[in-house]
């Protein structure tokens, strides 16, 4: 698969996740790859510039993975050229005791970008129709009601001035094994390893249903989703950043006209 389309969730279509590949480099050499990414660096660097300055648009940016998927390191490959008083990355947790005592969007939605920020969000509002539901840790009906209100809150955020995209960074169950058992070689990696994850790996079936059915419910529009090939790392950042560029060109901010005539600006 080379083009971005072919990753993308189309809407209202059914999805197999065993039809999204897993490993990938779209026919290119990671040299090439590589250069390409340093050049879309740039331009999002300069995308960025402008969508600060005008600051009528927002951009949010989901990232959802099982565990070793890569979200830390694809949000650093990233997002690293870009200038980090206009980006912000929110971590979502198991939500605390206040947070529990409130609708499931509370949290998320006073994390969702100003006008002219970029947010990245670091798992999300999907874990509430994944880890919650594969987990059993609120009633069917609950859970089910959920995909609705996503689809309209993620609306009302488009209408509203951000747009919305999202990446399910897609790895096998195979490469997951081969990821937790680097990690527990390697003393320095050992931070990231936690023993409980090993009962997420357990329920992985329960799990890519759950991810098919909200990759399914809401690609949308105006927010849609993206299965990306995370096992190719170069080429897992390289989609994210060309989705990135893309929906910030279509954007299309502009720095605003000075309020000032430049020329009859005189400095002493
Ligand atoms: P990460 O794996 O993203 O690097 P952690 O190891 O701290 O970070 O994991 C965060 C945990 O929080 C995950 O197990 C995730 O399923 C859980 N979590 C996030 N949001 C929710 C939620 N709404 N309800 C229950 N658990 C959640």
């Amino acid at each position: 698969m080379s083009k971005l389309k072919d990753y993308l969730v189309r809407p209202g279509s059914k999805v197999r996740l065993k039809d999204f590949p897993s490993r990938d480099h779209g026919r290119l050499e990671e040299g090439e790859g590589k250069k390409e990414f340093a050049d879309l660096q740039e331009r999002m660097t300069n995308l960025q510039e402008r969508l600060y300055a005008e600051a009528k648009q927002a951009l949010l940016v989901v990232f959802q993975a099982m565990d070793t998927g890569g979200k830390d390191s694809t949000i650093r490959s990233v997002l690293t050229p870009l200038h980090p008083t206009g980006v912000r990355v929110v971590s979502f947790k198991a939500p605390n005791e206040t947070e529990r005592h409130h609708d499931f969007l509370w949290r998320v939605h006073e994390n969702t970008p100003q006008l002219g920020h970029i947010h990245v969000f670091n798992r999300s509002h999907y874990e509430d129709v994944l880890v919650v539901r594969v987990k059993r840790l609120a009633p069917e009906k609950r859970w089910r009601s959920r995909y609705e209100h996503i689809n309209q809150f993620e609306e009302l955020l488009h209408d509203d001035g951000t747009r919305v995209v999202k990446f399910f960074l897609h790895i096998s169950k195979e490469y997951q094994k081969e990821r937790l058992l680097k990690r527990l070689k390697n003393p320095a990696k050992h931070w990231k390893f936690n023993p409980a994850d090993l009962a997420d790996r357990k329920l992985w079936d329960d799990y890519q249903q759950a991810y098919k059915d909200a990759l399914e419910r809401c690609s949308t529009k105006h927010a849609p989703w993206y299965v990306i090939p995370a096992e190719t790392r170069w080429y897992r950042d390289l989609l994210v950043a060309r989705v990135l560029v893309e929906t910030l060109e279509s954007m299309d901010p502009k720095f605003p006209a000075p309020t000032f005539d430049p020329d009859k600006i005189v400095i002493d």
